[in-house]
């Protein structure tokens, strides 16, 4: 079977590139590496270097690999930045987002999977989080990700789309040298351990004044492996119905806890500051992932101690990131 991964050179899009190769399924990556790295693309996979905002490139892929799935990573991902640039999020994460569905409807790619996120729920009213519960995204890159959503239900509906949604929660670690390298980086693991390695870099933890026992915000972490496994279950299950599904530990760690397991994995006494709230966060996030674990049997297997331990061991080897 062979599977198209858009932003295959990405983080998460890398790990699950690896473990579909491993499986034995054949890879072609699509990146525009724009934030991809050449060297996170397993290099039995093919990478086509393209753009998903070049409709007439995006076709010609299509047509020439004839891919069997996709599997949807490319996109944008920081809640702030979407914040202060939503037509961003809107541009690359719905109307690339569009190229892709009609390129496939076109070249009749029927099976579709799909990198969404814990922010098209908004601030919950209760957690943990079900996937029945409303949508209600709290910033632009929720609303993007939510309004993919949408168009994959209505795509489904007008033709023979088969998709699974997956709704990821706080995504950590590394596995078999694949690790985090985004540029800015603005997420809390990467961030605490980068400012061990760079001593110039203080640690800032944003905000100690939400209603949670010590005033920092709790996530739910998933690591990457877990989370790319998932991915591999989900294509394997889609058959007749859609699947929408939370991916997440079922367990929320707050900030302050996160950075104790890190102060924990290096042996160090990492410094750090208080800082503002940061726009668009919400306090608490963390989901019920009883359904895939019902439906599909996954499980997670790795803890925060191991997801914090992988991305210090990929953070130590590669301190100014990826070469490229
Ligand atoms: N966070 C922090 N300092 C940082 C980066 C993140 O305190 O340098 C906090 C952030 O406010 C949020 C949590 O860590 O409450 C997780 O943030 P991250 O960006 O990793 O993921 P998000 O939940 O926004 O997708």
């Amino acid at each position: 079977m062979k599977v198209l991964v858009t932003g295959g050179a990405g983080y998460i899009g890398s790990v699950c590139t690896r473990l579909l190769v491993d499986a034995g399924y054949e890879v072609v990556v699509i990146d525009n590496l724009a934030h991809g790295h050449r060297s996170a693309v397993t290099p039995s996979a093919r990478l086509v270097i393209a753009d998903l905002g070049d409709a007439a490139a995006l076709d010609r892929v299509i047509m020439q690999e004839k891919p069997d799935a996709v599997m949807h990573f490319a996109g944008r991902i920081e809640v702030e930045e979407s914040m202060r640039q939503p037509d961003l999020y809107f541009y690359t994460n719905v109307a690339c987002g569009i190229n892709l569905l009609n390129s496939c409807l076109r070249y009749r790619v029927n099976r579709f999977i799909f990198s969404s996120t814990a922010a098209v729920y908004g601030v919950p009213e209760t957690v943990p989080l079900t996937e029945e519960m409303p949508r209600n995204p709290a910033n632009p890159y929720g609303a993007s990700k939510m309004i993919f959503e949408q168009l994959l239900e209505a795509y489904s509906r007008a033709g023979n789309l088969r998709y699974c949604t997956l709704r990821y929660f706080n995504v950590a670690g590394a596995y078999a040298g694949l690790g985090e390298d985004h540029r800015p980086e603005t997420h809390l693991i990467p961030r605490i351990l980068r400012s061990v390695l760079n001593p110039g870099e203080t640690f800032r933890i944003y905000g100690e004044d939400y209603p949670t026992p010590d005033g920092t915000c709790i996530r739910d972490y998933i690591h990457v492996y877990d989370l790319a496994r998932a991915h591999l279950l989900a294509l394997q299950a889609l058959g007749e119905r859609n699947l929408v599904y939370n991916l997440g530990s079922e367990r929320g760690y707050s900030v302050r806890e996160v950075f104790a397991t890190a102060e924990k994995v290096t042996g160090r006494e990492i410094k750090y500051e208080i800082a503002p709230r940061r726009p668009g966060d919400v306090p608490v996030l963390v989901a019920s992932a009883r359904k895939i674990r019902t439906e599909l049997g996954w499980q997670p297997q790795l803890t925060l101690e191991d997801m914090l331990r992988d991305a210090w061991e990929w953070h130590q080897k590669h301190p100014r990131g990826y070469p490229d």
